[in-house]
């Protein structure tokens, strides 16, 4: 089978490596792919894997000889399932391999908030701790995390995580699903109406895919639901957010900071208004990124191939085999 990857380099810089999935067939891997290159260096492929290369319908419909779609992530917006079902072609991803790394990077932006470690940190090391007239000092309020109450937006397998480190923080925690959530934590509370998220907590953090009803889901009339002392963090899509409505809150005081590893277009244009907006600290898409995260990724997207290979496919994300 002809297996062609399209942007391998930001799941395998140099640090992993792709013997296994040359074992399981004609491997072609390409670092990176433009949309004019996508057909060209796809034509011959049975299995397409693909990070954040967009497949939309016009390119599935070029690529006939396709069977098998292999996205190299947990959210797969990027893939048109709709093209994908029409033509039958299984979509997999990648579930779970990232959920304590996502955990840890959503914490990472929130205690950036509440202590403003890296600021801190610089400022001693330019000597403002040495010209200090006292023991200490801080140039921002210092948040406790403890008795606040964090705001979930999508309760699965990465929001689940977050809670668990929020109440090990003796935070509340409330959540909001499209779905009724079995086994529910002691302690954490399913909110009925999303907007109560917004208004009740005092950190709101998206844990949702990127879907029609998920587009813009942080927009002006939410923002202004918040509290003035209350912080975003988005570490699942850039699309959740409308970033011109988030600058806007952020400038006027309406919410306290946001933290965000995602944006909507990846990597931004120098001119995206949140790369100038204060108290907005950005990461570039670096959630999933820990080398154990990584190598969860590379050894499940071996392990997808395979059981496709065997006509058994897991991890699949469409309804490819209905009529
Ligand atoms: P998951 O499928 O386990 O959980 C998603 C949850 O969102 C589900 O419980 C689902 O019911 C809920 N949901 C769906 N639509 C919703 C809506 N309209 N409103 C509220 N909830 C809704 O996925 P996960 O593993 O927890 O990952 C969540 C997201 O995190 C992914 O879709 C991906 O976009 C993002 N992610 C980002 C990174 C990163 O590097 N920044 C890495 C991995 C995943």
């Amino acid at each position: 089978m002809n297996i062609v990857v399209l942007d391998g380099y930001t799941l395998n810089p140099g640090d992993l490596n792709w013997d296994e999935l040359i074992k399981l067939g004609e491997c072609k891997i390409y670092d990176r792919t433009s949309p004019e290159e996508i057909i060209d260096r796809s034509r011959e492929a049975d299995i397409l894997l693909l990070n954040k290369v967009k497949l939309p319908r016009e390119k599935i419909e070029k690529l006939p000889n396709l069977k098998y779609i292999g996205v190299l992530a947990t959210g797969f917006n990027i893939v048109d399932i709709d093209a994908a079902n029409e033509k039958k072609i299984p979509v997999s991803n990648v579930p779970t391999y990232g959920t304590l790394s996502v955990a840890q990077t959503t914490f990472a932006h929130l205690l950036n908030l509440t202590q403003r470690t890296e600021y801190h940190a610089h400022t001693v090391s330019y000597g403002k701790w040495s010209m200090s007239k006292d023991f200490c000092y801080w140039d921002f309020p210092l948040i406790e995390l403890a008795g606040l109450t964090m705001g979930i937006i999508g309760f699965g397998e990465i929001g689940r995580a977050v809670a668990k480190i929020a109440r090990a923080f003796e935070m509340n925690v409330i959540f909001y699903d499209i779905t009724k959530q079995p086994d529910i934590p002691e302690g954490i509370i399913q909110i009925n109406d999303p907007d109560d998220i917004f208004s009740k907590s005092d950190v709101v953090t998206l844990h949702c895919p990127l879907t029609d009803e998920t587009n813009q889901i942080v927009n002006t009339q939410r923002l202004k639901l918040m509290k003035k002392s209350a912080y975003l963090i988005n570490t699942s899509r850039g699309q959740l957010v409308d970033e011109e409505a988030l600058a806007d809150a952020l400038n006027s005081g309406q919410i306290a900071g946001a933290g965000l590893d995602v944006l909507s277009e990846e990597p931004p244009k120098y001119d995206n208004i949140l790369l100038s907006t204060p108290n907005c600290f950005i990461t570039p898409h670096i959630a999933w990124a820990t080398r154990s995260a990584r190598q969860r990724l590379m050894d499940t997207v071996i392990a997808n191939i395979k059981s496709f290979q065997q006509n058994k496919p897991q991890n699949i994300v469409n309804n490819w085999s209905s009529e």
